[in-house]
């Protein structure tokens, strides 16, 4: 059945769903479609719409009888992941990528921005860059174990993938401790140690990351148990030597070159956190041996906790983190 429509670019498709919406236009019995980067969004007045400056066209729309999901639309399941109201895919195909964004939108996935990953994460703070490909509001919010994070993608880190990584190591912090997370970002180990009873030091070199992570606090009502250093950790804790109970750190790439600042964090009975992405033939032994040239000439005994693996990373390569406790009398 042929309807009247609104014509708009794609990437404004969700403004443009909103504004109908409010000036009460919209169609809600038809289903809005997408196709070659518009999107069609039924109205219930073509003449308001025009007068109302939109471009209204003539398109046969389907009657909308409940969710359809992606796949239904693709007819191959894609492979995509949800931050708040962010939906991110990774396809190296534009036209792939274009036809999985253009499904999600059609489909019942809530979400007011798709985006796909057009570069890998890089440089000191960690971002990569994104293909908007919907929408054009990458700043959202995102739960996770019970915590709220805002969170831009475009300015700051963040992977919904580690989700149970961080809550394993969340689990081991008891009431009363004191935590240094070394690469905070916008909180995400930071807020649930925090929520356990930790006093916790937050570092960030990102400032965008620390303004997240402020507001990310006062948000989960943890503010007064987060204590935020904005600028390289190896600079801005000098006043903390000793001080950590447990010290996290999750800069993967380049975590060794910090294990000197951990170990001067840390008090006479201390676990660490390492992150580490090796080849699979030997992923837990350089860490190790590094944790043990930092420690012992300061004349910790070093114990490895366990050796967990938290992800494959890339063909061959593994994210893994080391729980290791080091102490001295
Ligand atoms: N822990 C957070 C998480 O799980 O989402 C963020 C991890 S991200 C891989 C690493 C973070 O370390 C980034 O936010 C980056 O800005 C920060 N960073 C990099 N170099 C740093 C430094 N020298 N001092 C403090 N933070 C640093």
């Amino acid at each position: 059945m042929s309807t009247p429509c609104v014509r708009a670019p794609l990437e404004s498709g969700e403004a443009t769903r909103q504004a109908l919406a409010e000036h009460d236009l919209l169609d809600g019995d038809r289903e809005i479609a997408v196709e070659d980067g518009d999107i069609y969004v039924p109205v219930v007045d073509a003449d308001a719409a025009r007068d109302a400056g939109y471009d209204v066209v003539d398109r046969v729309t389907a009657e909308r009888d409940g969710p359809t999901p992606p796949a239904e639309i693709l007819g191959f399941e894609p492979t995509y992941e949800r931050l708040g109201d962010v939906v991110i895919i990774d396809e190296d195909d534009p036209d792939r990528a274009r036809e999985i964004a253009d499904a999600i939108v059609e489909s019942d996935v809530p979400c007011e921005t798709v985006v796909n990953r057009a570069s890998k994460v890089s440089g000191e703070f960690r971002v990569r860059e994104w293909d908007v490909l919907y929408g054009d509001d990458t700043e959202t919010v995102h739960r996770e174990y019970g915590h709220e994070f805002a969170l831009d993608i475009a300015e700051v880190y963040f992977s919904p993938r580690l989700a149970t990584e961080r809550h394993r190591v969340t689990e081991q912090v008891n009431d009363g401790e004191r935590v240094v997370d070394m690469f905070a970002g916008v909180g995400p180990f930071a807020i649930p140690m925090a929520a356990r009873g930790g006093d916790v030091l937050a570092c960030d070199v990102n400032p965008a990351a620390i303004r997240y992570l402020r507001e990310n606090a006062e948000r989960n009502g943890v503010a007064e148990r987060i204590t935020l250093l904005e600028g390289d950790v190896r600079e801005t804790t000098a006043d903390y030597d000793g001080w950590a109970d447990r010290v996290v750190m999750n800069l993967p790439h380049s975590a060794d070159d910090f294990l000197d600042t951990a170990v001067r964090l840390a008090s006479d009975d201390c676990v660490l956190h390492l992150y580490d992405i090796q080849h699979e033939d030997d992923p837990f032994g350089p860490g190790e041996r590094a944790i043990r040239e930092a420690a012992e000439p300061a004349g910790y005994e070093v114990e490895v906790l366990t050796r967990h693996e938290v992800r494959s990373y890339a063909p061959h390569e593994l994210n893994v983190c080391l729980d290791v406790r080091i102490h001295r009398s």
